[in-house]
Order: C-alpha cells, then sequence, then structure tokens
C-alpha cells in the first residue's frame, strides 16, 4: 500500500509540521475543524479536506493529530465518527498533542484493542521549531511503533526520544513545560529586576544568555521585545505558544504531582500566575506575555 498520511489539528504548529511533510515528497491529506485555519492551508498547498469522514480512508497509512487538549484527542480517536474504528490495522497513530497521561493511555488501549499501532509523541520548540523541523519529540509507546514513526518523526523534529510506554511522551512533556512555566515567569523577574535597578536590559539579557542564568526562555524566546529576532514579544504577543496552552500544560502538571504525592511548589506557584492571566482575557496572548504582569509598571512597552 502506497503511504498516505491524514493530519488533523494544522493550527499554529500543525500547519508547518504538515507543510515540513509534504515538502519532503511525502503524499499528505489535512483537516482541521476551523474554517479559517482550512483556508490558510489551501493557500499553503496543502490538500484539504473539509470534514473528517473524508480524511480517514482505509488507504491512510498514517494518522497524525495536533490538537490542543485531551478531550479533542478523545473525540477525534474515539468519538461518534472517531478514527479508530475507520483505519485499517495498518495504520500507524500518531498523536502530537501535549495532552494528560489517562487520556493518551485510553486511546492507546482502545486502538491496542482493535489491533492498531499508537504512539504518544508531543513536541517541544514553539512554532519557530516547527517551521524549521527541529522539534524535540518525546515518545510514549512500544519500541516496535517507535522505530515504525521514526522515519516520519525526523521530518518534523531533530531530537526524537522514545520515553518508554504509552503515556510517558506526555509524562515527559508535562514534566518539560512545567520548568517552562516557571523559567518565563524567572525569566521576567531578572529582566524586570534588572529595569528597577536602572540596568541596560540588553546587557543583562546578553550577559545572562552566557552565565548561568540562562534559560529556553532568555536564549531563544526572551519575554520582551527587541532582545532575539522573531519572537512573539516582537509582534505585540502574538502567539507562539499561547497562556492559554501554557495554563493547560501547568493544571496537567499540577494534577500529574497531586496522583503521585509530589511537591511541586514553583509549579503550583506558575499555574496560579498564569491562571489569573488567563481569567483576565489574556489566553490567546502569547505565553511570554506574562513579563507584562510581573513588570507591572516597570515596562513601557504596549501589549494589545
Ligand atoms: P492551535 O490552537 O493553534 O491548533 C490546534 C488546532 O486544532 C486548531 O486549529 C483547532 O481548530 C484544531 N482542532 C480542535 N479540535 C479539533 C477537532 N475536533 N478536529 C479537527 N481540528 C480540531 O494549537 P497549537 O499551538 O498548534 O498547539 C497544538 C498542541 O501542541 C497543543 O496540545 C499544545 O499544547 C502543543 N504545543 C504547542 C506549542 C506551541 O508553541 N504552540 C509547542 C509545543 C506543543
Amino acid at each position: 500500500m502506497s503511504e498516505l498520511i491524514a493530519f488533523i489539528g494544522i493550527g499554529n504548529m500543525g500547519l508547518p509540521m504538515a507543510e515540513n511533510l509534504m515538502k519532503s515528497g511525502k503524499k499528505i491529506r489535512v483537516f482541521d475543524a476551523s474554517k479559517s485555519t482550512i483556508e490558510i492551508a489551501q493557500k499553503k498547498n496543502l490538500d484539504v479536506v473539509e470534514n473528517l469522514s473524508d480524511l480517514v480512508t482505509t488507504d491512510v497509512t498514517t494518522v497524525i493529530t495536533m490538537l490542543p487538549e485531551g478531550k479533542h484527542s478523545k473525540e477525534v480517536f474515539l468519538g461518534e465518527s472517531g478514527i479508530i474504528n475507520k483505519v485499517s490495522k495498518d495504520c500507524l497513530l500518531i498523536d502530537c498533542s501535549t495532552i494528560d497521561i489517562q487520556t493518551s493511555k485510553e486511546i492507546g488501549k482502545k486502538a491496542t484493542e482493535n489491533g492498531i499501532k499508537m504512539i504518544d509523541a508531543p513536541v517541544s520548540g514553539g512554532v519557530m521549531g516547527a517551521q524549521k523541523a527541529t522539534l524535540n519529540i518525546m515518545v510514549g509507546g512500544t519500541k516496535e511503533a517507535f522505530d515504525l514513526a521514526l522515519p516520519l518523526l525526523k521530518i518534523m523534529g531533530k531530537n526524537i526520544f522514545h520515553a518508554g510506554e504509552l503515556g510517558s511522551g506526555n509524562g515527559a512533556k508535562i514534566c518539560n513545560n512545567m520548568s517552562l512555566g516557571i523559567t518565563m515567569i524567572a525569566a521576567s523577574e531578572s529582566l524586570m529586576l534588572a529595569k528597577r535597578l536602572n540596568i541596560d536590559i540588553k546587557k543583562v539579557h546578553e550577559i545572562m544568555k552566557n552565565a548561568s542564568g540562562n534559560s529556553w526562555p532568555i536564549s531563544v524566546y526572551p519575554p520582551l521585545p527587541d532582545l532575539i529576532k522573531g519572537t512573539p514579544s516582537n509582534n505585540n504577543y502574538r502567539p507562539g505558544f499561547s497562556a492559554g496552552m501554557m495554563n493547560k500544560d501547568l493544571k496537567l502538571a499540577y494534577e500529574c504531582a497531586k496522583s503521585v504525592s509530589a511537591d511541586t511548589p514553583l509549579g503550583k506557584m506558575a499555574l496560579e500566575i498564569y491562571e489569573k492571566f488567563c481569567k483576565d482575557g489574556n489566553d490567546d496572548k502569547d505565553f511570554s506575555a506574562i513579563s507584562k504582569v510581573i513588570g507591572g509598571d516597570a515596562w513601557d512597552y504596549p501589549i494589545e
């Protein structure tokens, strides 16, 4: 059977990932629930279908999903017109969404019962990583399924890790993003303090990039404009990775920690800060816009 990829969820991350697969010569069809997103994909010359049942047919060899939350993955895989009952047994399922471990395992269990291979494969590296195909991809699933998925994952990412059994990809990703949420707040606090101490922010940023206070938010994705080109902070905090998504991931981390009686006070505090930020109507801003709250009146740049 010739290779055919069905890709579902072509938002901020899914679109560049699907484009990289197309550009590598793979036969790929895409679908998204949002009409405006479908129009963007059409302009990028992707083969778009307008409903899920046209997308997932028995000749599909791989399904890749890049959806916001567990409830979306569950609906797409297990719902009324769910994928699990539509694909052939030879089809490989790759869920790249960041979702809760339980949902990931539940979908995987159902797939296994139907004789279908599945991995969870959440990613990190942001939209820039998706565009440049330099994503870090964290895989949960059997070694056999991992090996099968590897050639496709290598087209979308640079570092591909086999974290363990199904659900471990999301477990690893949740741990990673708890750190990311905390370090974005930490970077914002440090730069705000520098500003209040009247030290040139650009100099402090350069120093931190080369010193022990470095972190991904400092070296790649600073929360303030004019430090590194191409970041959401230079684009009025258009995501990128939305504050709503970070709030979701910090909630996932909090729930995971509770489930194994792990004490994560900074993760909890980061969740409270992002929760309030989202409640105040900022879910759709990039998560680096948290710097505005941290900085208060230290900043003179706008967040619209
Ligand atoms: P997004 O909101 O931009 O894209 C998600 C897309 O899924 C949307 O276009 C939406 O219309 C579509 N969708 C939702 N329900 C659907 C359904 N039932 N059927 C078809 N399409 C549906 O989100 P994103 O930023 O691309 O993130 C996607 C996932 O990747 C999330 O789990 C997020 O946590 C994770 N992630 C995002 C980033 C980032 O920087 N944006 C980085 C790493 C991981």
